[in-house]
């Protein structure tokens, strides 16, 4: 789960890791009395989406005076930013952050998150702050110093002298980043975090080290033992169907192509839609129905993947390995019944009582293209979504 940067600065707060003074506003006339109340002689009105690159796209804005914040906020606000983390149809911007401007020396990138790979924590630093940080991955990996933490072991003392040095700071600095990196790594541990970006992480002209940015990710299957982070969830951010399928406890994700999918099993659905590529296609959804699925389920997902404007087809592959797929079948024919499926099926049962379950879709007189094999079923659900 996300959270907006003023949600994780107010954690980092909590944690000591330095932010600058701000304040939210959902109102241009709120925007100007925080910046009045900032007092600062500058302050940034910043939009409040879960998106990066918003700078670039005119979502952060430095104001000289609360006039001129009052101004950018009636400009943002209601605004639909557009930045390479939207994609083309952007976000609505409903909140501003305001914040007490900072002057800057030197802007640093920092990270902390879990590499899989060697089962260890991440920090990630580089001096090259304020950028995006793939591109300087991929011109100058040398700029970037990833320093690994032993779980069992946790942050030593000796870690947060080589990350200073890869940051380029000088000792009181140095100081100032223990405290940060500290706080934060607490934080992580303590909140099921996932990662925690800062881009950037800036030196200012007084030497402070401060958080300008925040990205903060937490891990979904920890949030039931923190609920004062799952109260930070703001809905408003979410895809709209994979809101939805949240809600009937559905593994949703949400694609681009015509081809909607249900499957059993994320592994299966994985290949599912790795064959409906082989095959030409493009899928519009990842779907795993669960091994619990039954027919009330079955209707859910059909209805999930009919809220898709660009589905022209649909593929039902089920495993019946704990499922059963005869109740599947009743849960397809339940489905097509109430909701008129105005786009061509194709179903691949295979496993417990698959005989059964494609008797019930033979009797039901429903226009159903049946397959064996994944490859069979990948081709015929392809040949229809291109047909229609
Ligand atoms: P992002 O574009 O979504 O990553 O938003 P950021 O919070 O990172 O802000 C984008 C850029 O705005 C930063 O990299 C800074 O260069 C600039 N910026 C943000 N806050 C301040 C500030 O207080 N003072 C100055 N001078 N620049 C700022
Ligand atoms: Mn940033």
């Amino acid at each position: 789960m996300n959270v907006h940067e003023y949600q994780a600065k107010e954690l980092f707060r909590e944690y000591g890791v330095a932010v600058p003074a701000g304040e939210l506003a959902t109102t241009p006339a709120e925007a100007e009395a925080a910046a009045k109340k900032l007092g600062t002689p500058v302050t940034v009105v910043k939009a409040q989406v879960h998106a990066g690159g918003r700078g670039k796209g005119g979502g952060v804005k430095l104001a000289k005076s609360p006039a001129e914040a009052l101004q950018h906020a009636s400009d943002i606000l209601g605004m639909t930013l557009v930045t390479h983390q939207t994609g083309p149809e952007g976000k609505l911007v409903r909140k501003v952050y305001v914040e007490a401007g900072s002057d800057i020396s030197r802007e640093l990138y920092l990270a902390l998150t879990l590499d899989r790979g060697t089962e260890e924590f991440a920090i990630i630093a580089s001096t090259e702050g304020g950028m995006d940080i793939e591109e300087v991955a991929e011109k100058t990996p040398e700029r970037i110093h990833t320093e690994f933490i032993d779980p069992n072991v946790g942050l030593c003392g000796y870690q947060i002298k080589k990350v200073a040095r890869a940051l380029e700071l000088d000792p009181p600095q140095t100081k100032k980043l223990e405290k940060f990196l500290r706080g934060l790594f607490r934080m992580y541990l303590e909140k099921d975090a996932s990662l925690v970006e800062i881009n950037p992480l800036v030196v200012t002209v007084d030497g402070d080290l401060l958080a300008l940015d925040g990205k903060l990710n937490f891990d979904d299957n920890a949030l039931f033992r923190q609920p004062d982070i799952a109260e930070l969830r703001d809905p408003d951010e979410e895809d709209e169907r994979e809101r939805a399928a949240n809600e009937i406890d559905l593994a949703y994700v949400g694609l681009d192509g015509n081809v909607g999918c249900m499957v059993n099993g994320a592994g299966l659905a994985m290949a599912t839609l790795d064959m409906i590529a082989v095959c030409g296609g493009s899928p519009a959804n990842f779907l795993d129905a669960g091994g619990g699925a039954d027919k009330e389920k079955v209707k859910e997902a059909f209805k999930l993947i009919l809220r898709d404007e660009n589905v022209k087809a649909i593929l039902v592959n089920i495993f019946g390995g704990i499922v059963r797929c005869d109740l599947i079948a009743e849960g397809v024919v339940a489905a097509a019944d109430e909701l008129s499926i105005g786009v061509p099926l194709v179903v691949r049962l295979q496993g417990t009582n698959a005989a059964e379950g494609r008797e019930i879709l033979a009797q039901s007189g429903l226009n159903i293209t049946a397959a064996e094999t994944l490859g069979e079923a990948g081709e015929r659900v392809v040949a229809a979504a291109q047909g229609a």
